[in-house]
C-alpha cells in the first residue's frame, strides 16, 4: 500500500513544498471529498484500486500546488514588502484557488508556506554545497546508477555530475543538503520539475500481454523514474525518513519487472526496485 493520500503518515518533510503538499492533503476538504467519492465509485480496477485513487488525488493536489506557487511568484515580483505579499496573495488565493470554507486549516500558515515555496524556485545553491553533496552522496547517479563521467572542458557530458533537487525547486524544494543528491545530467534533465510519480504521464505505461517481459525494456525513462519516485515515497512513509534518505536506502532504479506475474503490464503492476532488499511492497487487495 502507498500512503500518500490522506493525512501524512511518517514521511519526514525537509522542504517547503512537501510541507505545503501535506497541509493541502490534510486540510483541503476537496481532497477528502475526492477520496470519499472515488472510494464509492465502484471503478473496476481490482487490487490496484487504491493506487488509482491515489493517482487521481495526488495529481489534483499537485496541480493546485503548481497554480498556487505560480501565483505567489507573480505576487512576489509585484510587491516588495512581506506584509503586502501576504495580503495580496491571500486575497488572490481566495478569489481564484481556495476559500477558508474549503480549507479547514490555518489559512495564514498556508499563505506563508506558499510564499516560502515560491521563493525556493529562485534560490541558487550556496557556495560549497554542490561539493558537499558530491562528497557525502553515493559515488554513482542516485537515479540510474551509472558512474559519473569526467567532462572535458567546453563540452557537455550526459554523465556529468549535478546536484539534483529531490523535491524540485519549482514546487518548493529547498536548496539544502537534505534535499540534494548527486545525479547525472541526463537524469536531472529528464526529471525536470516532476516532484511526484503522480505528475508522470502514465497512459503509455499500459502494455499488452504479447510484449512479455521483453516489452518492459521499452518502458520510457520518465515512467521508470516515476516508478522509482513511487518507491521512494512509499519508503519514506513506511520508515519515517526524508525522501533523500529513502532514495539512498532504495538505491538506483533497476530494470522494470512486474509485481504480480499473474496480472497485466500497467504502471501499477510494475516496479524498478528490489522488493526484498528495500522492504517496499505493494500488496494486491
Ligand atoms: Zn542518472
Amino acid at each position: 500500500m502507498i500512503e500518500f493520500i490522506g493525512p501524512k503518515d511518517a514521511w519526514v518533510e525537509s522542504t517547503s513544498g512537501e510541507r505545503l503538499l501535506f497541509m493541502l492533503l490534510r486540510h483541503h476538504r476537496e481532497y477528502a471529498f475526492l477520496v470519499k467519492t472515488l472510494s464509492g465509485s465502484g471503478l473496476r480496477l481490482g487490487g490496484r484500486f487504491s493506487d488509482m485513487s491515489n493517482f487521481f488525488v495526488g495529481a489534483s493536489v499537485l496541480h493546485l500546488m503548481q497554480r498556487m506557487v505560480k501565483l505567489a511568484k507573480d505576487v512576489i515580483a509585484e510587491q516588495d514588502g512581506r506584509l503586502d505579499q501576504v495580503r495580496v496573495l491571500r486575497a488572490r488565493m481566495f478569489d481564484v484557488l481556495i476559500t477558508p470554507l474549503e480549507y479547514g486549516g490555518d489559512m495564514g500558515a498556508l499563505v506563508q508556506e506558499v510564499l516560502a515555496s515560491a521563493e525556493q524556485s529562485t534560490k541558487e545553491l550556496k557556495p560549497g554545497l554542490r561539493d558537499r553533496v558530491a562528497k557525502h552522496g553515493p559515488p554513482d547517479c542516485y537515479s540510474c546508477g551509472r558512474t559519473f563521467g569526467v567532462t572535458p572542458p567546453g563540452e557537455t557530458d550526459p554523465l556529468a555530475r549535478t546536484a539534483d533537487h529531490v523535491w524540485p525547486r519549482a514546487l518548493g524544494g529547498d536548496s539544502r543538503f537534505d534535499n540534494l543528491l548527486p545525479a547525472c545530467k541526463d537524469c536531472n534533465n529528464a526529471k525536470e520539475h516532476i516532484a511526484a510519480w503522480q505528475m508522470a504521464w502514465l497512459q503509455p505505461a499500459v502494455f499488452t500481454e504479447s510484449h512479455g517481459n521483453g516489452g518492459l525494456k521499452g518502458l520510457r525513462r520518465e515512467n521508470r523514474m516515476a516508478l522509482h519516485m513511487r518507491a521512494a515515497m512509499a519508503y519514506a512513509n513506511q520508515n519515517g525518513s526524508t525522501l533523500r534518505d529513502a532514495y539512498l536506502a532504495i538505491g538506483p532504479r533497476i530494470d522494470p519487472a512486474r509485481l504480480d506475474d499473474d496480472q497485466g503490464y500497467d504502471f501499477f503492476n510494475l516496479r524498478v526496485h528490489d522488493e526484498a532488499r528495500t522492504n517496499v511492497f505493494w500488496t494486491p487487495a
